[in-house]
């Protein structure tokens, strides 16, 4: 298969860009830079057609300093797309994107990773509906008071708590997508049961492949396209699903090197991949969603690739 015609010719979304946190540091979006994998100008470069920021938060800090947290970084993607309208828009929409497409533009979609900001509060996670958050991973490292994580030995809820399932049943009707990566099977389970949308694992890998419980197993993928749902795999987070079990060590957020991430970052990643198994993309990580990757160059931001197909679950 040509890999590259393939990737020419799909609509590219990358569906869990970790650069956000980039922009925190100040960083140039408007510029190709030496660090991270992603910025406009390589989103071009690199066939990227859409991008979701993803608007994260740990839930190690306090929930009032999370919403300010995620309140910054939705304003700091806001300022950076303002200031690159010649290479990108905001997109709320499928409609948005494509239109963005056609103008040459590259799209970028808002996403919460950890719903700790909304703070146990329906018009808060409203409000940032209404802000352009288009999906939210229910929780990351950590139970919170919505659903159980994948990385915690103990459980709070087995699953979704009663308040987990008033926000699924309102993140249906405002149309802001469930993302199921980070969460427990239990969790995720429970999402399926009370869901009455399709759902995404906008950054998850095989767990047949690499035993971790933030991967997902055969029997979940299949359960998860049942309802209509995709997986989108990960390439900076190859490692979990290579053969060896090995992790990439500029993790995810646009490619930091391990001293350059925020420390809690490290430690919400560790809690859930142990950091001594980390290997280096294309070196020991290898496989066919690197492959479409890297065909374009170097210069493809995304480690999640949802080629064409997953755009249908907002319809
Ligand atoms: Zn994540």
């Amino acid at each position: 298969m040509n890999y590259k015609k393939l990737h020419e010719s799909a609509f590219v979304l990358d569906s869990h860009c970790d650069s956000p946190l980039k922009l925190y540091d100040g960083i140039d979006m408007s510029k190709k830079n030496e660090q991270g994998h992603f910025d406009f100008i390589r989103m071009k470069e690199g066939g990227v057609d859409a991008s979701f920021f993803a608007i994260y938060t740990s839930n190690k800090i306090e929930p009032d300093a999370a919403t300010r947290k995620a309140l910054q970084l939705i304003a700091r993607t806001y300022d950076a797309v303002e200031q690159n309208e010649d290479k990108v828009g905001v997109a709320l929409s499928v409609e948005d994107a494509l239109e963005l497409k056609e103008k040459g533009l590259g799209a970028i979609f808002l996403g919460m990773e950890n719903g700790l900001p909304i703070q146990k509060d329906l018009s808060l996670l409203r409000l940032f509906y209404d802000m352009g958050i288009r999906y939210m991973t229910l929780t990351h490292a950590g139970n919170n008071e919505i659903c159980d994580s994948c990385a915690t030995k103990e459980k709070k809820w087995n699953g979704l708590s009663p308040f987990g399932k008033k926000v699924v049943k309102e993140m249906n009707r405002l149309g802001m997508i469930i993302d199921v990566s980070h969460i427990s099977d239990d969790s995720f389970y429970d999402v399926l049961k009370y869901s009455k949308k399709p759902v995404v694992a906008t950054h998850s890998c095989c767990r047949a492949i690499a035993d971790l419980p933030r991967n997902m197993t055969d029997q979940m993928i299949k359960d998860l396209a049942a309802k209509g749902g995709v997986i989108s795999v990960t390439r900076d987070l190859a490692g979990l699903m290579s053969p060896y079990g090995i992790c990439v060590n500029s993790i995810s957020p646009g490619g930091f090197d391990k001293g350059e991430l925020p420390q809690s970052f490290v430690e919400d990643y560790a809690a859930e991949t142990p950091l001594g198994r980390m290997g280096r993309i294309g070196e020991d990580i290898k496989g066919p969603a690197l492959l479409l990757a890297s065909s374009a160059g170097d210069y493809i931001t995304g480690h999640n690739l949802v080629v064409d197909g997953g755009f249908s679950i907002w319809k």
